[in-house]
């Protein structure tokens, strides 16, 4: 079996070319030109011998999933499929801000938390993406920047908002964000790079010791009963301990964790709601990000109105704490939040 060196940390890249009798700075030249988006071949690596190049081909790939469909949305929003190796698709989605480009990235094909409001927790779970998987999304994305134009703003931010639940492809997920923002490499900050979870407790705890980044938590309800009702699987940990996990937390000075909260009409959109909220974050550095529902013909829950959605930011405004109301880019070409779905592999 070749390795595909788009798995690799940069760690593990110069470990591989010490085990290939080759000296360790080989692997910082090779994870160098990983970053690059028209790097496809080990030929194009100039800088290194072509005896070396030769062996490369015989003993690694650099494989990338294939883009299998590429949508415009008329905000300008874009969205790719990709196809992995085993035929599962899933999706990109790359997002035009004022003066960069943010990338939502997937972690897992499907997703196992079940949440009734997203059509990723519809499909169910199929399995996790690997971290060459992760990471190749940036290249496709930066690879479809170039060839559409896009390049007058750079891709400066990563979500891992996308298909899946990134905390429970938890290795993963971390050697990938090594990658992703190792000055050598890719070199995204860490601060501009957010790992969105619905609170798997000794994950957070794990990441914040391990490699903390920017976080959100997709608290969604106030109390642990509507909690369950919406998102099954976490019912394991109570809001108590999601929001003990939040207060330790490292984070920078002036940095506060993202409180995401989907609106759905009538069930969590109630005033009392907001303002039981506001009560349990209290005392932690937060902003609330109110994400109103996308609605989708499969999903049982209603958009609330713009009256109902200002009052609620409006409640958690007056109590002093920071409330924006996201808006949903690429509804059009099924790109918003929760409407991820990979087509392809359910065709
Ligand atoms: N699994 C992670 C990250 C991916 S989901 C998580 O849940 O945090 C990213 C965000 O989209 C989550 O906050 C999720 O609750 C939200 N979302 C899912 N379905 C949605 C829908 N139909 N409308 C609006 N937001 C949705
Ligand atoms: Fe999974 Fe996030 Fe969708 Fe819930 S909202 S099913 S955790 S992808």
């Amino acid at each position: 079996m070749k390795v595909n060196l788009r798995d690799l940390t940069l760690e593990e890249l110069e470990a591989f070319f010490l085990s290939l009798g080759e000296p360790a700075y080989r692997g910082r030249q090779v994870f160098r030109w990983l970053v690059r988006p028209e790097v496809e071949d080990f030929s194009q690596m100039t800088d290194l011998p072509k005896a070396l190049r030769n062996k490369l081909s015989d003993k690694a790939t650099l494989d990338l999933p294939q883009v299998v469909s590429r949508k415009l949305s008329t905000d300008g929003t874009a969205k790719l499929g990709l196809r992995l190796f085993d035929g599962e698709v899933v999706e990109c989605v790359l997002i035009p801000e004022r003066d960069h480009f943010t990338l939502c990235v997937s972690t897992q094909v499907g997703c196992a938390m079940g949440c009734r409001f997203c059509l990723t927790g519809r499909m169910g779970f199929r399995r996790n993406l690997s971290v060459g998987e992760i990471v190749s999304q940036v290249i496709l994305a930066r690879r479809f920047m170039v060839e559409a134009g896009l390049e007058d703003k750079p891709l400066r931010n990563l979500v891992f908002m996308g298909m899946g639940e990134p905390l429970a492809n938890y290795r993963h997920l971390v050697k990938a964000l090594k990658i992703l923002t190792h000055p050598k490499g890719f070199h995204f900050a860490r601060k501009r790079t957010t790992v969105s979870t619905v609170g798997l407790v000794p994950q957070m705890r794990a990441l914040a010791e391990e490699f903390p980044v920017a976080l959100a938590i997709s608290l969604h309800a106030p109390d642990n009963d509507l909690r369950a009702r919406l998102i099954p699987a976490t019912r394991r940990y109570p809001l108590e301990e999601i929001l003990a996990a939040c207060r330790d937390y490292p984070l920078r000075r002036g940095a506060r964790i993202t409180i995401e909260y989907v609106l759905l009409a009538g069930i969590n959109d109630h005033p009392w709601q907001a303002r039981r909220l506001v009560e349990i974050l209290r005392g932690i550095p937060v902003k609330v990000n109110l994400i109103p529902f996308n609605p989708h013909a499969e999903l049982p829950f209603k958009r609330p109105s713009e009256e109902r959605i200002r009052r609620f930011q409006e409640i958690i405004l007056s109590e002093g704490l920071v409330a924006t109301v996201r808006k949903s880019k690429g509804l059009d070409i099924g790109a918003a939040c929760g409407q991820l779905r990979a087509e392809l592999s359910l065709s």
